[in-house]
C-alpha cells in the first residue's frame, strides 16, 4: 500500500462525505418548505380572523338596527291602534306596550354606541396585523423560493459528484476499496478511513495496537483491531 492509495482513498472519501451531506440535505428540504407553508397558513388564518372579527361586530350592529325598525313600526301600529279603543284599561297596556318599545330602542341604540367604538378599533387593529402579516408573509415566500433555487444547486452538485465517482474509484485496489464501501453504506454513515492521533483509533477512540501502530508508521493502511475502521497515518503523506 502506497501513500498514493491514501492520497486516492482520502480524495474519494471526501467526495463521499459530500455527497451524504447533500443527499441528508436534500431530505430535510420538503420538511423545512412544508414548514414554511404551514406557517402560511397560519398567519393567512391569523389575518382571517381579524377579518372575521370587523364582520361580528357590523352583524350585531345590522341586527339591532333591524330590532330599532321593528319596534319603531310595532310602536306606529299601536299608537293608530290606541287612537281607536275606547276601553281605559285597554288604551293603557297600549301606552305600556309603547313605553316598553321606546327603552328597548334605546337600549339598542346604547349597543350600537358602543358596537360603533369596538369597530372603528377592530377595524384599527385589523389594518395592523394584515400589515404586519402581509410582511411576514412575503419573507415567507422569499424564504421559501430561497430553498427552491437552493434544492435546484444542491441536486446538480450531487449529479456532479455521482458523475465524477467512478474515475475517483477506478484507481482505487479491490482489496481496499471493498471495505471502505461496506463501512461507507453501514448505518453509522462515518468516514470509513481515519487517523489514529497518539495511537487511538480516530474512530472508536480505543487505543490501538503496536502492530498496527507499526504498520501506520510503515505509511501502510490498516484496520482498528477494534472497530475495524481503515486507519491510516498523515505523516505519511508528507
Ligand atoms: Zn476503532
Amino acid at each position: 500500500m502506497d501513500s498514493n492509495a491514501i492520497r486516492k482513498l482520502l480524495k474519494l472519501q471526501e467526495a463521499d462525505m459530500r455527497l451524504k451531506d447533500m443527499e441528508t440535505r436534500l431530505e430535510t428540504l420538503p420538511k423545512e418548505m412544508n414548514n414554511i407553508i404551514a406557517r402560511r397558513d397560519k398567519i393567512a388564518a391569523n389575518t382571517a380572523e381579524a377579518v372575521t372579527v370587523v364582520k361580528k361586530i357590523k352583524l350585531r350592529i345590522k341586527q339591532d338596527e333591524d330590532l330599532i325598525a321593528e319596534l319603531e313600526s310595532s310602536s306606529e301600529k299601536l299608537r293608530q291602534q290606541s287612537a281607536m279603543v275606547k276601553k281605559n284599561n285597554e288604551y293603557q297596556a297600549m301606552l305600556n306596550a309603547i313605553e316598553l318599545n321606546k327603552q328597548k330602542i334605546s337600549e339598542a341604540e346604547e349597543r350600537i354606541l358602543a358596537a360603533d367604538e369596538e369597530l372603528t378599533e377592530a377595524k384599527r387593529s385589523g389594518a395592523k396585523i394584515k400589515f404586519a402579516n402581509d410582511a411576514e408573509i412575503k419573507n415567507l415566500r422569499t424564504e421559501f423560493e430561497e430553498l427552491f433555487s437552493f434544492s435546484k444547486v444542491v441536486k446538480e452538485e450531487i449529479a456532479k459528484l455521482q458523475a465524477a465517482r467512478p474515475e475517483l474509484v477506478r484507481d482505487i485496489p479491490p482489496a481496499l476499496l471493498s471495505p471502505y464501501e461496506s463501512l461507507r453504506n453501514n448505518k453509522e454513515g462515518a468516514a470509513p478511513l481515519t487517523t489514529a492521533p497518539n495511537e487511538t483509533c480516530g474512530h472508536c477512540r480505543l487505543k490501538i495496537t503496536a502492530q498496527t501502530a507499526v504498520a501506520l508508521k510503515r505509511g501502510e493502511i490498516a484496520y482498528c483491531d477494534n472497530c475495524q475502521y481503515l486507519l491510516y497515518d498523515p505523516e505519511s503523506l508528507c
